[in-house]
């Protein structure tokens, strides 16, 4: 194992914030970011979950008759937990064999007319293929939900994911970008369905002073923590803790509670996610460039298979996603790099029938591909805090870990 260090890696590129952030200011977020991003009105939740269980609620009220909903089988287990809560019945779609886009064969035999909506997923800001899960949908009647909770800032044909589809949303949350710690977006290209959508959170997101107080403490400690010296005590110990007692689910934050909290995003976490909100376009383009110098130097490494966007589409680079050959291989590196505060990790432990803690909500089903990308996946961050020495001793270890 490589020897600790006392600067800690963050798994993904979060945008650090600076203390005038945290200064009083005006509550422009959702407005900001929809200028940037050149889409209609944002609609600001409490996180992604909350704006995919307010988009479930609502396309309900549309198509009552309509139940099923269609995820991924390798997907944030936080997707299946809002499916249940919207009262909707979860229907899992194999992966395409080592690649994060839905299976286009199984898509297309998981959708009939009870499918109420499709969830393709811009996973670690690469690009999903949005037109397979539309054409599905459309031959069956079915809405479209774009989660792009890992992809702010991705494009796709030159305009922002998440308008392809019927709904699209962000998140905010810690790790996943620009962060106001807990935090969602949600996105319509309709009129009519954001209109819909508000009128939905409208009556069933109440006020509470109490989350709203815990959210500022939270991200209180997030500005104060989030760089290289704070994060070894909010990040890696925490994850070697869990490695240690062999709780890999524990380790990269996958145990989320069954319950989702709704409740509304407060004036002063919306001015803080304001002001950071302003850098934000130069620091993914920033993540971009350091992402393109890199890429080339990692396909070097035989036996390693880095996902990128299609052709039409450029994602965001939080993170390298990585297929290694096999299981063996890719826990052999881990075993060097997890708990090295190197950044590197891995993205969901699990297919999500393979979590023990969600047997009560997900079917059991086959998902062989979603099971072998589980198995065979590994993440770099992309951070700017990691320099060139760092990386290098990354893909040397990779390197040896194949030789
Ligand atoms: C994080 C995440 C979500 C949920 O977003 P939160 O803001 O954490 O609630 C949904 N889908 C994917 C793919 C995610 O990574």
């Amino acid at each position: 194992m490589l020897p600790r260090r006392l600067h800690e890696l963050p798994p993904t590129a979060g945008l650090p914030l600076r203390l005038t952030d945290l200064c009083p200011g005006a509550a422009t977020l959702a407005a900001g970011i929809a200028a940037q991003l050149g889409t209609p009105p944002l609609q600001l939740e409490c996180s992604g979950t909350a704006a995919l269980l307010i988009t479930l609620t609502t396309l309900r009220e549309l198509q009552p008759q309509r139940r099923r909903v269609v995820i991924p089988a390798f997907t944030c287990p936080l997707v299946a937990i809002a499916v249940q809560q919207a009262g909707l019945e979860l229907q899992l779609c194999d992966l395409r064999a080592g690649h994060y886009d839905m299976d286009a064969t199984a898509l297309r035999a998981a959708c009939d007319e009870r499918t109420l909506a499709i969830i393709p997923t811009h996973l670690a800001g690469r690009v999903a293929d949005v037109d397979a899960a539309f054409a599905a949908a459309r031959s069956v009647g079915a809405y479209v939900i774009e989660d792009a909770a890992q992809a702010l800032g991705a494009r796709r044909n030159g305009v922002s994911v998440g308008l392809a589809g019927d709904v699209g949303f962000f998140s905010l949350a810690v790790g996943k970008g620009l962060s106001i710690y807990e935090g969602g977006l949600l996105l319509a290209r309709d009129p009519g369905m954001r209109e819909h959508l508000a009128r939905t959170a409208a009556r069933i997101v109440p006020h509470s002073l109490g989350w709203e107080w815990k959210r500022s403490i939270e991200l209180l400690a997030y500005a104060a923590l989030y760089r290289p010296r704070g994060l070894r005590l909010a990040y890696g110990d925490p994850l070697r803790r869990a490695l240690r007692r062999g709780d890999p689910v524990a380790a990269v934050g996958d145990d989320f509670p069954l319950t989702i909290p709704l409740h509304r995003v407060g004036h002063w976490r919306q001015a803080v996610g304001a002001h950071a909100a302003a850098r934000l376009p130069a620091f993914l383009d920033q993540l971009s460039a350091q992402a393109q110098r890199r890429l080339p130097r990692l396909r070097r490494i035989d036996g390693v298979e880095v996902l990128d966007d299609p052709t039409n589409a450029r994602g965001t680079w939080p993170f390298f996603l990585l297929m290694l050959p096999d299981r063996q291989h890719r826990d052999a590196a881990l075993a060097e790099l997890w708990q090295a505060g190197l950044g590197v990790s891995r993205l969901f432990i699990h297919a999500l029938p393979d979590y023990d803690y969600l047997r009560d909500i997900v079917p059991t089903q086959a998902v062989p591909n979603a099971r072998d990308f589980a198995a065979r996946s590994l993440t770099i961050s992309n951070s700017l805090w990691l320099n060139d020495g760092d990386f290098e001793t990354i893909c040397g270890v990779l390197e040896t870990a194949f030789a």
